[in-house]
């Protein structure tokens, strides 16, 4: 079965999301055509049957293989194939580029079914869709796309290289540079904690192409790894411990011009926007990861039994129960709040922020409360519930810490009554 508007006669066993995408129409909001929402976990017939075969794909082939990723701080080449085979990464892309040509509350739910059976999967899954794709479908020109996208729908993983050393949320303060020579640019400089790069291919590296100009100089690059990238080091991580996150050098990458996304100088605007989307992508991974450690420690606490009952129904135990599940309803209300608001082109940075913020908040408490829940169990690495705690960590750092997620909120309501 070929994705719609596939290039290639490649045939993987199974593409769910291809399958939907030949139903759906061309609009970009394809549910306010057919679909008004009653409520916002109110989802189109694609968007549920999306849903199953994501749960479907995470709980099968993620599923067996979660724990040994994890140990081995390694993500499974075959976990990567899977989710190319199964459409999910191209899934905004359109068919022409070999996508699923879906909605982006549709990237949302991959996300959050994803990391619900393994947050690092759904890290992978999450960059290379709201960063990668999304950057090349709004900025890229039309040649651009013809030559970028299919390789990203097809095979080819994308990274997202902003951060360095000296400017991780203050990101316009990168020291790499690139330099005019004729009609190429030459790039050298060096970039810190980039997801997915040990197995990316595809690079979108930032770098000044006019310091003087202070981040306006600040200009995106695209690139293959064949031009010299060096891995430099691969953190070893307290979580996500089988998504990659690696230090890079660029010593004089040649990169043609035409391989400037979005024009020279407005970097600074092309990372801006993409990470106010990108955050919502965040909340959706920690949306999974709370209601995935909900799910492995509530039922086992309906199991075991001291003085004669389920722990679970011990009302001290009852209510925190019912206590996380309202702040996880409360999380999934954020952020497909967050989710529908940026789909019908309406303002949504602030509720992106308060999405990341307050899911990376919740998932942490939850995750950890769902150890103490399963009690001794739920604190060895058998069962798999400490390891949703650990990857929750990263939810309060990355795409813009908790602190800087609170700055963006604040200076929205600032602006509104100073
Ligand atoms: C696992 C992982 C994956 C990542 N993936 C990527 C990636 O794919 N691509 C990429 O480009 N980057 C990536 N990053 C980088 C990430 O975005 C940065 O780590 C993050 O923005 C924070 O920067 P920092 O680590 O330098 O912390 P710092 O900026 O040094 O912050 C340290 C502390 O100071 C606080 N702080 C800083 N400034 C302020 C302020 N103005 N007001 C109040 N408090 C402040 C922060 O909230 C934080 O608590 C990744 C990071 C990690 C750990």
């Amino acid at each position: 079965m070929l994705r719609a508007g596939a290039r290639s006669a490649r045939a993987p066993s199974v593409r769910p999301i291809a399958l939907l995408s030949s139903r759906l129409s061309t609009s970009p909001v394809r549910y306010t055509e057919s679909f008004s929402p009653n409520s916002l976990d109110t989802f189109t017939e694609e968007e549920e049957m999306l849903r199953e075969s994501v749960k479907r794909f995470a709980t099968e082939v993620v599923g067996p293989k979660v724990r040994e990723m994890d140990e081995k701080e390694n993500m499974a080449p075959e976990v990567i194939k899977g989710l190319f085979e199964q459409g999910l990464m191209g899934i905004e892309t359109s068919a022409d580029h070999g996508g699923a040509e879906s909605s982006f509350t549709s990237a949302i739910i991959a996300i959050e079914e994803l990391a619900k059976v393994d947050p690092s999967v759904s890290v992978m899954c999450d960059v290379h869709n709201t960063l990668v794709n999304t950057i090349l479908r709004k900025y890229g020109t039309k040649e651009q796309q013809d030559k970028w996208l299919p390789q990203l729908s097809q095979d080819k993983l994308g990274s997202f290289c902003l951060s360095e050393s000296a400017a991780g949320s203050d990101a316009f303060a990168l020291q790499t540079r690139a330099k005019k020579d004729g009609d190429h640019w030459i790039i050298n400089g060096s970039k810190m904690w980039i997801t997915n790069s040990y197995e990316a291919e595809i690079f979108l590296i930032f770098a000044n192409v006019d310091p003087s100009k202070g981040y306006k100089g600040i200009t995106c690059f695209i690139t293959t790894k064949d031009v010299g990238i060096k891995i430099a080091k691969k953190e070893e991580k307290l979580g996500i411990r089988a998504s990659s996150t690696c230090s890079l050098n660029f010593d004089d990458l040649r990169i043609p011009a035409e391989n400037i996304i979005g024009g020279e100088g407005n970097g600074y605007k092309v990372a801006i926007e993409i990470l106010n989307e990108g955050r919502i992508g965040i909340a959706a991974q920690m949306l999974g990861l709370a209601q995935g450690a909900f799910d492995k420690a509530v039922p086992y606490t309906y199991q075991r039994t001291q003085f004669g009952q389920p722990v679970g129904t011990f009302q001290g135990m009852a209510f925190q129960i019912a206590q996380a599940a309202v702040e996880i309803e409360s999380i999934r209300l954020l952020t497909y709040n967050a989710a529908r608001r940026k789909e019908e082109g309406k303002s949504f940075t602030k509720e992106a922020a308060m999405a990341k913020y307050w899911a990376s908040v919740i998932a942490q408490r939850v995750s950890g409360q769902a150890i103490e829940w399963a009690g001794g169990v739920g604190f060895t690495r058998e069962t798999g519930i400490e390891k949703f705690w650990r990857d929750s960590k990263i939810g309060a750092i990355y795409e813009g810490t908790s602190n800087i997620q609170l700055q963006t909120i604040a200076k929205i309501i600032q602006k509104q009554h100073l």
